[in-house]
């Protein structure tokens, strides 16, 4: 791979004339909500048929303003991602297996019709913005730098094809612990009426914006009815656990496996990748396949089942407390978190922190 200086290089900084004041910016960064605030910079990439990707340039942080013919806004034509920067004590940052996003990146802009970014540009613009915004990087106990790259169809056109432009953009959020007060196991209701994607061949594998829109109504009605999250099941017969609209889902049996839904119609979670390796590196034998919702539910009476957990990016591990559907309810392990699912959450955020060794060489230092 091309040294990171030469990829950063690439960028021209342009710095903002209105920079955060270092007693706004300590404010903005005590205990921020998930997606509130941001960053005085952003990375930026412009694309053209015509000419490929051309500009890329760290600019002020602020509004875009869109013709209202422009074609995202018609035919949701945007794909993103999410991704932490991590201080470590030296005071070092650090991305957790950057190049899986950037791969992901490109396979869920096939997907939309939407052009390849390389992982070059991905990682570059990464550690461009990050430089540029270094000290907007928290250093307190669970917290990090989200990264949000994402990219829209940006011609004014109306007509249903494929953008001959686009835009790709990165901005970062401060983020505070997920769990404020410890880590408490969520509720999860399993959707058998909605789905947030297609069956294979749909766009479940793709970080696709339509699937987050889609997956909004079940989640509303879900939380109505007192839960935290959604299941979906598999959209060609409902029969089948998938994921959740912002994590995938694994479960642990007796006799010493790890479970979680076969690629196809889900996200490739990078967590849920990380998570079979740490479990396959203990000793458990990791599973994927189709897992049978009936299957888990008979797992849940019999005690066969003994974990369930949620992962990715945003809340790394999340042990799930509570599983029901429109004819079960099962509390799992009296409602506390599992020993396995804890001891990954552990593992995983050691390696993220820097505070364990990075044995699978998944850090890079932006
Ligand atoms: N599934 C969905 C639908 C998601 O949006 C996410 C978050 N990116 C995940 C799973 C987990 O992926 P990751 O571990 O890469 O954050």
């Amino acid at each position: 791979p091309a040294p990171l200086e030469d990829l950063v290089a690439l960028f021209d900084v342009r710095p903002t004339d209105v920079p955060t004041s270092d007693a706004e910016r300590a404010e903005a960064l005590r205990a921020p909500k998930f997606g509130t605030k941001f960053t005085d910079h952003m990375a930026r990439i412009s694309w053209t048929a015509a000419d490929g990707w051309k500009d890329r340039r760290i600019e002020k942080y602020g509004p875009l303003q869109l013709d209202p013919a422009t074609a995202v806004l018609h035919y949701a034509q945007e794909i993103f991602e999410g991704l932490k920067a991590y201080k470590h004590a030296d005071g070092s940052v650090w991305t957790f297996r950057p190049d899986e996003n950037a791969r992901r990146f490109a396979r869920s802009a096939h997907r939309l019709a939407l052009p390849a970014l390389s992982v070059d540009d991905f990682i570059g613009s990464l550690a461009a913005l990050v430089r540029t915004d270094i000290e907007w990087v928290p250093d307190g106990e669970d917290s990090s730098l989200y990264l949000r790259p994402f990219m829209y169809a940006s011609e004014v056109f109306l007509g249903v094809r494929p953008s001959t432009e686009a835009e790709y953009i990165v901005i970062a959020s401060p983020v505070g612990p997920y769990f404020s007060g410890g880590v408490q196991p969520v509720s999860i209701y399993v959707s058998e009426q909605y789905h947030r994607a297609g069956p294979p061949g749909g766009t479940g594998d793709a970080k696709f914006g339509g699937n987050y829109a889609a997956s909004l109504l079940p989640q509303l009605q879900a939380q109505q009815e007192g839960f935290d999250q959604v299941c979906f099941l598999d959209a060609a017969s409902s029969t089948y656990l998938e994921e959740l609209g912002g994590m995938n889902v694994f479960l642990v049996t007796d006799d010493q496996k790890i479970h979680t839904p076969e690629l196809g119609s889900i996200l490739e979670g990078i967590t849920r990748a990380s998570v079979l390796q740490l479990a396959a590196d203990r000793g458990y034998e990791v599973v994927e396949r189709r897992i049978p919702l009936s299957e888990v539910v008979a797992g849940l009476e019999s005690g066969r089942v003994t974990e369930f957990f949620a992962c990715g990016t945003a809340a790394v591990v999340t042990p799930v407390g509570r599983l029901a559907g429109s004819s079960f309810d099962h509390e799992l392990n009296g409602g506390k978190p599992g020993e396995l699912t804890m001891a990954l959450r552990q593992e995983l955020t050691d390696i993220q922190y820097g505070r364990a060794a990075d044995r699978h060489g998944w850090m890079r230092r932006l």
